[in-house]
């Protein structure tokens, strides 16, 4: 690496789990971090989804080297068996190591990434770029400034950039003029936003982990306040694959979900709709009137759009990314995780070779390293951290690089 590029930080773009990861990283080696978090607190994501309870237990979800400079700060590891939910993953362990004094220090809450390029490098411009410092253009509530740095890690998560009801990719037609009775994500149902849902006819739109925690907290409130009605739609032909994980399955309680619904299916508690295609939603008399081809849904009050996310990428658009086509991961990765390609159990193990980018220095790590592919867990985001930071400053740096754009045979099939 370029002498002078080595005295400078290495920029972290979210201090999610993943960004907080990265900084205990590059600490423990030397660097110097700067952590960018767009919101006033850390873990903002999670915050949005804290009322849910995660499927994998504690020992999944922390970073070993985070355990390791929290401990002798007296924190109190959790039973690693126990699921938290989001709110408890930010109280015992996201909260704790961002306002650690090895950590906060490097922290800048309130300060919003914008873009990142490369200093006296627009996108075209080939010659001296891979000496070249990156620049950031932050926005923080003094105003903008441009912070020079070596590398950077991407670690902005995806969770603000929902996928759309339509199914064409792009919104249904009336879906924006309809975004007040629409929630994208896993609403509080049961907590803050209960309001909204009790005796209404409520559709859950997506076939995933997150539609099943939205039906299951519906049919609760539902039987409580008997008017209300929940609706299903999936893309599918049948629901009849609800319980997918093994029953040996080390993330029990997305066995135990799976199996609830299933069970929810049984007593009739959910109207189920398939093959749906939502090309467009009216409103008519307080309600959302939904088209679905050649059919049309019962009037319902709200939507729940569980329908997944997709990463951000107008962020690096200045920068030599090779991402995937269709999964929009880099190149590498995506054999490893297209939901089109195979159904792998789990992810196999990956790190710098998949990671890389043209662009040398440059990394987009945990759940946005995955793109619109839904298989993402914490665990595999650690394990990435530590590829690649474990690299920085090494010609190995140089040699994933070169081999970014080339995608390698797909691990397994099914
Ligand atoms: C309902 C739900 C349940 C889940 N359950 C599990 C589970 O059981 N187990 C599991 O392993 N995973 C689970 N996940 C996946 C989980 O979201 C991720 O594992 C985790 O949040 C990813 O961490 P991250 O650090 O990559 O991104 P995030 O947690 O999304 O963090 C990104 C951070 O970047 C900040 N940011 C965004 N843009 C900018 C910018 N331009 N500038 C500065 N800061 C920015 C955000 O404010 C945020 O703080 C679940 C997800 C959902 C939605």
């Amino acid at each position: 690496m370029h002498k002078e590029l080595t005295n400078l930080p290495v920029a972290v773009i979210g201090a999610g789990p993943i960004g907080l990861s990265a900084a205990v990283q590059l600490l423990k080696r030397g660097f110097t971090p700067v952590l960018f978090e767009a919101s006033n607190q850390a873990g903002a994501n999670i915050a949005r989804w804290g009322h849910v309870r995660m499927f994998s237990p504690w020992a999944y979800n922390v970073d070993p080297a985070a355990a390791e400079l929290l401990k002798p700060n007296g924190w109190n590891e959790p039973t690693a068996t126990d699921f938290p939910t989001g709110n408890e993953l930010l109280e015992q362990y996201i909260t704790p190591l961002a306002s650690h004094p090895e950590i906060s220090p490097h922290l800048h809450l309130n300060t919003r990434v914008k873009s990142v390029s490369r200093l006296n490098h627009d996108l075209l411009r080939t010659e001296g770029r891979d000496k070249a410092p990156f620049v950031l253009r932050v926005s923080n509530p003094d105003g903008e400034q441009d912070m020079i740095v070596q590398a950077v890690i991407d670690a902005s998560g995806t969770y603000q950039t929902p996928n759309w009801l339509g199914t064409h990719g792009i919104p249904a037609l009336g879906e924006t003029e309809a975004k007040e009775a629409i929630a994208y994500g896993v609403p509080n149902i049961l907590g803050s936003e209960r309001e909204q849902y009790k005796n209404r006819t409520v559709l859950v739109v997506g076939g995933g982990h997150s539609a099943f925690n939205a039906l299951q907290d519906l049919v609760q409130l539902a039987d409580e306040h008997k008017d209300m009605r929940v609706l299903w739609g999936v893309r599918n032909s049948s629901v009849n694959n609800v319980v997918r994980s093994p029953e040996n399955d080390e993330l029990q309680e997305r066995r135990r979900l799976e199996v609830r619904i299933q069970e929810l299916l049984e007593q009739g508690k959910i109207e189920v709709f398939t093959e749906l295609e939502i090309e467009a939603i009216q409103q008519e008399n307080g309600k959302l009137i939904i088209q679905s081809g050649s059919k049309t849904l019962p009037p319902v009050d709200r939507i729940i759009a569980a329908t997944g996310f997709r990463p951000n990428l107008n962020l690096l658009a200045e920068l030599r990314t090779s991402l995937d086509p269709a999964t929009q991961s880099p190149t590498r990765l995506a054999p490893l995780i297209d939901p089109n390609q195979h159904s792998c159990g789990s992810v196999p193990e990956h790190g710098l070779a998949e990671l890389s980018h043209p662009e040398l220095g440059l990394f987009i790590l945990g759940i946005k390293s995955y793109g619109r592919a839904p298989t993402f867990l914490l665990r595999t985001g650690y394990k990435q951290v530590l590829s690649v930071v474990s690299a920085l400053g090494t010609d190995c740096i140089a040699t994933a690089a070169q081999a970014s754009t080339t995608p390698t045979p797909l691990a397994c099939q099914g």
